[in-house]
């Protein structure tokens, strides 16, 4: 199987030319000026940029809750992913406490089988207890490095700060990342406890029991004990411009340290939560939309470099299961849609408007989540040798967002009126073409389960600069 793609603008996360790139069984295998190639399909790319297909590094598909399971599943999630450019999905494990993360994980691949996009999950520690290291290790020898913690959510999911130490000492040893959703669980629970004794229980309490501090100090508990224990520190879905502080801080002194924002906190604002029932319910998340300084500051930490990543946090809910809290805001199930929406967000609100260069578009929409997870070279670049997941993006179509068209099966959106440039013309998954003019190809083989390299053997990995020189988490 073959695919010439002519006369396209190749964008990678450091280059910009206008060439033809080949495809042959599933790998780009030529990219260059005028290939002679005899291909089975020719695409005339003439006006289009050629992307890397996306990878979405914070999605969660068939989410258990208590209002049910989120809405969409692995087929339907994955579905609006190809949709809008993405092509590989990191998704989580998460155990119930006293359950075994290895049978969770072997449970969460079993669910992930039906997925279009290929796939690969962030494994969290819910617990520490003196099964967890030898777990540890059997999931990074199984190929999963990347480690969530929950520093909210403590009566569930999150743990403290002995076990976060623990964990992180633990994955450093043995070569992986922890990745952690950084709020402060107790001064929450207090604030929300404080909130909703006085009845006060609409959405906007929501917000007010989750402030920007809370986040921004728990940004920097958890940066001070991946410095202790010299383990890498990815801070998943970064809202507040008090965490990108302490976040640029830390970077600079040699410590490795990724971030990741969403669209959501790029592009929504807190005012959004005085709106009247239902529509408030829709933006109950967490952490929660902040204000238009925290904005900026995430676009401009984008386009610095101190934020590597975007995701969606995919986890979108019906009406019907956000109306589970209209009279109180901690029964509202968490979470939003958008794994469709990310390049077209980020292309007319960050190209468009000047705020992200097309490189670093791809740098964040593909590359650096590829690199930081290590899946890289073979994902998340246009080069000679990796997986020809391209995205062919006509970059002049104009589309309003709408729960009424988009591919999800939640019925609300956050960005419903959301005006926007630039679609999908056509998307190759793993050498296949897997989108055309917004149709779904019908005999698209279901996505794979992929392996991490381990963190020791990615070079994205630096060292500290400081005298300590103890680092040994990877190369420079
Ligand atoms: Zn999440």
């Amino acid at each position: 199987m073959s695919i010439l793609i002519r006369n396209g603008r190749i964008i990678t996360s450091v280059g910009d030319q206008i060439a033809d790139l080949l495809v042959v069984d599933g790998k780009i295998a030529a990219i260059g000026n005028q290939l002679e190639a005899n291909a089975e399909t020719t695409i005339d790319a003439q006006g289009m940029l050629v992307l890397p297909g996306g990878i979405d590094p914070h999605v969660h598909l068939h989410l258990p809750t208590p209002a049910g399971y989120s809405a969409d599943d692995f087929r339907t999630g994955s579905i609006a992913a190809l949709m809008g450019g993405t092509t590989t999905i990191i998704d989580f494990v998460t155990p119930i406490r006293g359950q075994s993360i290895i049978e969770a994980l072997k449970a969460r691949i079993d669910e992930a089988a039906n997925s279009l996009v290929d796939y690969i999950f962030h494994v969290s520690p819910v617990e520490w207890n003196k099964n967890t290291p030898n777990e540890i290790e059997e999931c990074i020898e199984m190929g999963f490095t990347s480690f969530k913690i929950y520093m909210a959510y403590k009566d569930s999911v999150g743990i403290d700060d002995t076990a976060l130490y623990h964990v992180m000492h633990t994955v450093a040893k043995l070569g992986g990342l922890v990745t952690a959703h950084c709020e402060l669980g107790d001064d929450i629970d207090t604030l929300r406890d404080f909130y909703a004794n006085q009845g006060l229980t609409t959405p906007k309490y929501h917000m007010l029991s989750r402030p920007s501090r809370f986040e921004a100090l728990a940004v920097k508990r958890a940066i001070d004990l991946a410095d202790q224990t010299q383990c890498p520190l990815y801070i998943v879905h970064v809202s507040a411009a008090e965490s990108v502080k302490h976040i640029i801080q830390a970077q600079k002194s040699g410590q490795p340290l990724y971030a990741e924002t969403c669209p959501q906190y790029l592009l929504l604002d807190q005012n959004l939560y005085e709106t009247s029932i239902p529509e408030a319910l829709k933006y109950v998340m967490s952490p929660p939309l902040r204000q238009s300084n925290d904005r900026d500051t995430l676009w401009s930490a984008m386009a610095n470099g101190n934020i590597q990543t975007v995701g969606t946090d995919h986890c979108p809910f019906n009406l019907e299961q956000k109306m589970v809290g209209k009279d109180d805001f901690q029964k509202v199930p968490n979470g939003a849609g958008g794994v469709e929406h990310r390049l077209s967000l980020l292309f007319t609100y960050g190209v468009l408007t000047g705020k992200l260069s097309l490189s670093k578009l791809v740098d964040v929409f593909a590359t650096q989540p590829a690199k930081i997870f290590g899946l890289y070279p073979q994902k998340g670049e246009l080069a000679i040798g990796s997986v020809a997941d391209i995205v062919i993006w006509n970059p002049n179509i104009k589309r309003t967002i709408s729960s009424r068209n988009h591919h999800s099966k939640s019925d609300i959106s956050i960005y419903e009126g959301f005006e926007t440039t630039g679609e999908v013309a056509l998307l190759i998954k793993n050498g296949k073409i897997a989108v055309e003019n917004g149709k779904l190809s019908g005999t698209l083989p279901n996505g794979q389960l992929l392996k991490h390299q381990s963190a020791r053997t990615t070079s994205h990995y630096y060292k500290r600069m400081d005298n300590s020189g103890s680092y040994n988490c990877g190369r420079v």
